[in-house]
């Protein structure tokens, strides 16, 4: 008897999948095609997405260890954040209404300088995943110092994390002597949790004024040895453009390029100021764009010109940048903004639709930061790590485009369950992982002791102007 008769009298057992999740009001892929599936549903087997379609389709192909009716919920791929630094939760409004420059070396330096240690760096980086969890933003990419405990941080609250060690030529938190630079970035790599593939290392470079070329040079060439991201700040305000015109004869892009610091495995963070013959420059060589476009906007940095990046074929992801500049760290805020913001700068309410800020905040910014094989949409072989969305809600009615509710209408707070990796980390808008309270009233009680150094620093510049 052919094999294929003996199957049919005997039908192979439905398999089984860890999770089915069914009955969604809307299943939003961001696949190639941006689909969007009414009366959706996915399934999931060892962390990894399964099935992705209809309802109907996905209870004919596989029985659920778990399976759980979602009506009246949107379901969309976890958002990445492919700029922040998590820590900086804990300078949450320190310094407002203030240009970079003098934030950066009046208000956040001395701070760093004074008060970053292991034991902040960890609690304020545990604030922060938790806040981005329930926020929907289930990948965040990192760079600040201490960057050890920042990946403790993400592993113990479930988020999936690229974690970029800050390298720079000025004394740091972790390293008071800056020659130290190499023996630091290599412990680092050495030291990096494995165990866990939600966690991945990468080096962070300050940036072009705070890193000489060669400082460039031979963490780019570490970053390829060990096949992992580059990242820098880049052209974020008009004067930093003028000081490296000064200092190099050449705009800031020019420059990556003649160090050989551009190509796919490279993340440049603002590109606020960059020229057309940059941007082509940047298409040319394949680096990674994160637009900021929150904390621009508060830094009164300027508008990024993402429209002529599209046009170009620059890949750009969205961010939020720590939340000292932002002052939160909710992407949903940060699509409505770029969606709108772009729109008023070119006059035109065609730019930047809602689609291409969802890809952004997704598809977009998983390719950005190295991950694109593995997260961004919700397709068969991708990691499960998906939002839901409750649309039960005023703001959210009534619904006709998916996508335009999502870039438009929802916010952070919508978001009821997520999970990473397969895993629930957030049910009904309650964190499944650590104790956010704990992570609360740990960084309240660090920011006491910032609060004594701002009053320290304050009435050492009184007796200064006296
Ligand atoms: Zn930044």
């Amino acid at each position: 008897m052919p094999a294929s008769s003996v199957r049919d009298q005997h039908p192979r057992p439905m398999p089984f999948a860890d999770l089915v999740l069914t009955h969604i009001s809307w299943l939003v892929t961001c696949d190639g095609q941006m689909r969007c599936i009414p009366s959706g549903a996915v399934a999931v087997d060892g962390g990894a997405i399964v099935g992705v379609g209809t309802t109907e389709q996905i209870l004919s192909l596989f029985r659920g260890r778990e399976t759980l009716a979602l009506p009246g919920f949107m379901v969309l791929p976890g958002l990445v954040n492919t700029h922040t630094h998590a820590a900086m939760s804990c300078f949450r409004g320190l310094g407002d209404d203030l240009p970079l420059d003098r934030w950066l070396h009046e208000i956040i330096f001395p701070a760093e300088a004074s008060l970053v240690r292991e034991e902040m760096v960890y609690w304020g980086s545990l604030l922060a995943s938790v806040e981005m969890l329930k926020n929907g933003i289930t990948t965040f990419c990192d760079g600040y110092f201490f960057e050890e405990a920042a990946a403790r941080a993400a592993l113990d609250a479930g988020s999936r994390a690229v974690l970029g060690q800050g390298i720079l030529d000025f004394p740091s938190p972790d390293r008071p002597d800056p020659r130290t630079g190499r023996q630091r970035a290599e412990a680092f790599l050495k030291a990096f949790p494995d165990g866990s593939d939600r966690l991945y290392p990468s080096l962070f470079c300050h940036s072009l004024y705070t890193c000489a070329p060669e400082t460039l040079q031979w963490v780019k060439a570490l970053c390829r040895e060990n096949d992992i991201l580059f990242q820098m700040h880049l052209s974020e305000t008009a004067g930093e453009v003028g000081q490296l015109l000064g200092t190099y004869r050449e705009r800031p892009v020019f420059t990556l390029e003649r160090l050989a610091l551009l190509d796919e495995g490279t993340l440049l963070a603002h590109c606020v100021w960059v020229n057309p013959e940059e941007t082509a420059l940047l298409a040319a060589n394949g680096a990674g764009v994160s637009h900021n476009v929150e904390s621009n906007m508060k830094l009164a940095s300027g508008v990024a010109p993402i429209s002529r990046m599209h046009e170009s074929g620059v890949r750009v992801g969205l961010g939020t940048d720590g939340c000292a500049s932002n002052n939160d760290l909710d992407i949903f805020s940060e699509m409505d903004k770029a969606a709108k913001l772009h729109k008023v700068m070119e006059k035109d309410p065609q730019t930047c639709p809602a689609p291409r800020i969802l890809q952004m905040a997704t598809r977009d910014g998983a390719s950005v930061i190295g991950l694109g094989n593995r997260i961004g949409s919700l397709e068969v072989g991708m990691r499960a790590d998906f939002v839901a969305i409750d649309l039960d809600q005023p703001h959210l009615t009534p619904l006709y485009d998916p996508i335009s509710h999502i870039v438009y209408a929802v916010k952070g707070s919508d978001v009821r369950h997520v999970w990473v990796d397969g895993r629930n980390v957030v049910w009904n808008g309650e964190m499944q992982t650590v104790d956010e309270k704990r992570a609360m009233a740990e960084v309240r009680r660090l920011a006491a002791h910032v609060r004594t150094q701002g009053d320290l620093h304050m009435s050492r510049m009184k007796s200064l102007s006296l």
